[in-house]
């Protein structure tokens, strides 16, 4: 299919326009990439199982991860829900619009399709300009997983979009890079305490803050403890870069010898070999290509590169590339998730 590009700087009249004609796709039944603060998304109509079908071909995803729905108004939530749990209603009033999302118990309208077959459905409300606009123009729900190929980084720029989704999808629209660079953190709220699924830009101390007691997924602690994950390997593999990801372990002194031997065995042999450093170290290394992903001390902008330094590596053709490891602590916890996923918990 020929996809329709729609690039859009500022939400002026004309980009207000072109954001309509996008419209006019999910109303029809197709699927459109549009910006957040978090990554791009593939949106398509949440009451519309053939819709919502076509993004799970698009992306290649397997049917029974569920999608999450996004809205842009808080009257949204109730027609898509059982019914809104107190915490809900203090969840939103905190940190929406924003990148959390809220697992409720779902109405009976919403598609199976949709949910992967759960009867619970994750909600957002997305803290960006076009994203909103383009909701409210489409006059729907919209379904949105990342709009990436499944098991790639998350697109964090139009590029990233268009090397993986251009004739797959009706439309794109086209952005400034997102803000955030992770995905939102997920937070089930149909168990006592509520859970979170998956770490992001809303912090486990924050949500704490509002709710109280929350616990966290084994799935999240098993992957920051490597120690605890029973099967490592391809299973966990998500957001992978095509080159191998090493991620390095040890004290600060240590991961620097270990990624200095480490290059000094490929001197000489005919493969590309790649350092993911930060600005403080990244001066440490004198072979290969040497990404920085910012700061140490500025965990933002780390999570908000991630994604965008993976796959420039690929666009690199590296084929090995070791990452320094990073400090655990409620800043990087999300940031932590993805890597060590991302490098399907490969370690030295
Ligand atoms: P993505 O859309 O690529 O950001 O992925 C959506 C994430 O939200 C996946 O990790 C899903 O498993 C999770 N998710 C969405 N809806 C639900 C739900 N009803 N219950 C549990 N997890 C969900
Ligand atoms: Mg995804």
């Amino acid at each position: 299919m020929k996809t329709k590009i729609i690039n859009i700087e500022n939400l002026d009249d004309a980009a207000l326009r072109e954001l309509a004609a996008a419209a006019v796709f999910i109303k029809a039944g197709g699927t459109v990439v549009f910006p957040t603060e978090t990554v791009y998304g593939l949106g398509a109509d949440a009451l519309n199982p053939e819709a919502i079908k076509k993004i799970f071909v698009a992306k290649g995803r397997p049917d029974d991860n569920p999608l999450i729905v996004h809205i842009a108004a808080l009257d949204e939530v109730a027609p898509l829900v059982a019914n809104i749990p107190k915490k809900a209603q203090r969840l939103m009033q905190v940190f929406w619009p924003g990148p959390l999302t809220i697992i409720m118990n779902k109405a009976a309208t919403i598609p199976t399709e949709l949910t992967g077959g759960l009867d619970t459905v994750g909600v957002r409300f997305p803290d960006h300009p076009i994203a909103q606009a383009f909701i409210k123009m489409a006059g729907c729900p919209i379904a949105a997983p990342s709009a990436n190929r499944s098991g790639r980084p998350s697109p964090t720029q139009g590029k990233h979009v268009l090397l993986d989704l251009d004739g797959r999808v009706d439309a794109m629209i086209l952005s400034a890079d997102t803000e955030l660079g992770l995905e939102s953190t997920v937070i089930d709220l149909t168990v006592e305490p509520p859970v979170v699924l998956r770490p992001g830009d809303v912090t486990l101390a924050e949500l704490r803050a509002v709710l109280g007691e929350v616990a966290v997924s084994a799935h999240v602690t098993d992957n920051v403890v490597p120690e605890k994950v029973s099967s490592p390997g391809m299973k966990y593999t998500h957001y992978s870069p095509q080159g191998e990801l090493v991620v390095v372990k040890g004290t600060p002194a240590e991961i620097r010898e270990k990624i200095t031997k480490a290059l000094s065995h490929h001197k000489g042999k005919p493969m590309t070999i790649g350092v993911l450093a930060s600005d403080e170290t990244m001066d440490f290394y004198h072979e290969g290509l040497i990404i920085s992903l910012g700061s140490r001390n500025d965990p933002k902008e780390m999570s908000k590169n991630l994604f965008s330094r993976l796959r420039t590596f690929d666009e690199l053709g590296v084929e090995k590339i070791y990452v320094e490891d990073i400090p655990l602590n409620n800043e990087t916890l999300a940031l932590i998730n993805r890597l060590y996923k991302a490098a399907g918990y490969a370690f030295i």
